[in-house]
């Protein structure tokens, strides 16, 4: 996929001009939102789980090593197969040799965001091997040549008439805009992809390392029919994925269903165990897990490990005013929303992904409805960090922040200063007390006034209160 990171600012201001998906977004924040406060609040001990979740990714994240191997000598026990993928281009090339062995000529997808992360589709295509996706969001997707928007709904950014559109185009079909109709026109046309398919691909939510098997989530079972159709079924995950027991998943499989869409439980929830055994009804011949790195190890350890224990449910994104307002395109990679500005940079490099971290109010929301309280605003910071350290920033920023770094740290200087340039706002502005232009911050004043300080420093003001206070109590 196309790295257009870079350019989020323009991105972002297409995105608010853009009415059909302005429209499309209104839908989140009645959507997901809603639903997660209704289902937290039937469920009393939520936070204790979102502590034991954050424990229990923490501890695995300790021994990492340790579960994948344990894992991956439980697959090959029921008789799999394990890659290990350090880089994109390994996991890539993995696959395709496998296809290639079965000499496959479609494979059947379910929804995974590794895979859109190593770029398979286009690989695949490139060598002569065709993917249909058969998750209903990224079948619409790619009849419309497009990416997904968002972690768990990958259209959201379409309305109806879009989805008829791409039905009426490639289904040679008379065009309907009955979501019903619709429905059963994608659920007729997959079934037969479903039969013909030579190879399966799916993710995995988690690999659960006492057994050896991965499990999928969805709404939608068409991850059962790609995993026990074709003769091969090809997991593709990354290595963060693994939990120690099956007890362990169940931990984390309510956490994700409550945090996603609200509700208690998944309506699939499929386990693979190794091929079909002997006496087996259905299931593949041959059972495959690729375990893609791309980078994951490098945070191991250093400040941004706490994001590996992100279970992909997509909180986060729900509530973040920034995704509301521009969607997922305008972050440009896979990965939209708060996880995303910081996963991104970690993967192609801040000098690419800088844009992200900085795409932030800080307001803290998504921290504080992530299920494994991961500490999102944290980890933006320490790249914003590492921005200004390499020199990354426009040089206004790196100035202005330079500037009040010195003044900041000589308090005899940095008091004068302030109560300086408060009075000078609170004169420049007039009796409505409102800027309309500031230098250095014609991004908040191009698009609102700034309300003017009262012509007291934060210190001032805080110290009268604190004197009132006082007296009060004398
Ligand atoms: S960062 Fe937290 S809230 Fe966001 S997708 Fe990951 S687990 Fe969910």
């Amino acid at each position: 996929m196309q790295i257009n990171t870079p350019f989020f600012k323009q991105r972002a201001h297409d995105a608010l001009a853009d009415e059909n998906l302005q429209k499309a977004l209104a839908k989140l924040k009645t959507g997901f939102p809603e639903k997660r406060a209704i289902a937290v609040d039937r469920m009393p001990e939520f936070e204790q789980l979102r502590d034991e979740g954050r424990d229990l990714k923490n501890h695995i994240l300790e021994h990492l090593d340790l579960y994948l191997e344990q894992f991956e000598s439980k697959v090959i026990e029921n008789g799999g197969h394990v890659h290990w993928a350090r880089t994109t281009d390994d996991a890539n090339q993995i696959i395709l040799d496998i296809c290639k062995q079965v000499d496959a000529k479609t494979v059947t997808k379910g929804k995974s965001m590794v895979t859109e992360e190593i770029g398979l589709n286009d690989f695949l295509e490139q060598n002569g091997v065709q993917p249909i996706e058969t998750d209903l969001g990224e079948y619409i997707l790619q009849l419309r040549h497009d990416h997904p928007s968002h972690i768990i709904a990958p259209a959201i950014h379409l309305n109806l008439e879009d989805v008829s559109e791409a039905f009426h185009a490639n289904h040679n079909r008379p065009k309907s805009s009955d979501p019903a109709v619709l429905m059963q026109e994608a659920r007729e046309v997959l079934r037969e992809k479903f039969v013909a398919a030579d190879v399966g691909i799916t993710g995995a939510n988690f690999c659960v390392a006492e057994t050896g098997s991965t499990i999928i989530v969805t709404n939608e079972g068409n991850g059962d029919l790609t995993q026990t159709l074709p003769k091969t079924h090809i997991v593709v995950t990354s290595i963060e994925k693994v939990v120690p027991t099956l007890e362990d998943m169940t931990l984390f499989l309510r956490l994700l269903a409550r945090s996603a869409t609200g509700q208690e439980f998944s309506v699939y929830n499929t386990l693979s165990t190794g091929p079909r055994r002997e006496g087996d009804q259905d299931g593949p011949e041959n059972f495959h897990v690729v375990l893609v790195d791309n980078g994951r190890s490098e945070m191991i350890g250093t400040e941004f490990q706490d994001m590996l224990r992100c279970i992909r449910c997509s909180a986060c994104m729900n509530h973040c005013p920034v995704y509301g307002a521009v969607g997922g395109h305008s972050y440009g990679w896979v990965y939209p929303g708060p996880m995303g500005s910081v996963l991104t940079p970690q993967m192609i490099g801040i000098e690419k992904g800088g844009m992200l971290p900085n795409a932030s109010t800080f307001c803290g929301k998504c921290e504080s409805v992530c299920p494994v309280k991961i500490p999102l605003p944290k980890l933006m910071r320490h790249w914003r960090e590492d921005e200004f350290e390499k020199h990354l920033q426009p040089k206004a920023a790196r100035y202005g922040l330079a500037s009040w770094a010195f003044l900041a740290k000589r308090p005899a200087l940095y008091k004068p200063y302030t109560r300086m340039a408060s009075w000078l706002m609170k004169t420049w502005a007039g009796k409505n007390g409102r800027l309309k232009k500031l230098p250095l911050a014609s991004g908040w004043t191009d698009w609102r006034d700034m309300p003017a300080p009262q012509g007291k420093t934060f210190m001032q003001t805080w110290k009268e209160q604190q004197k009132a206070k006082a007296g009060e109590q004398r």
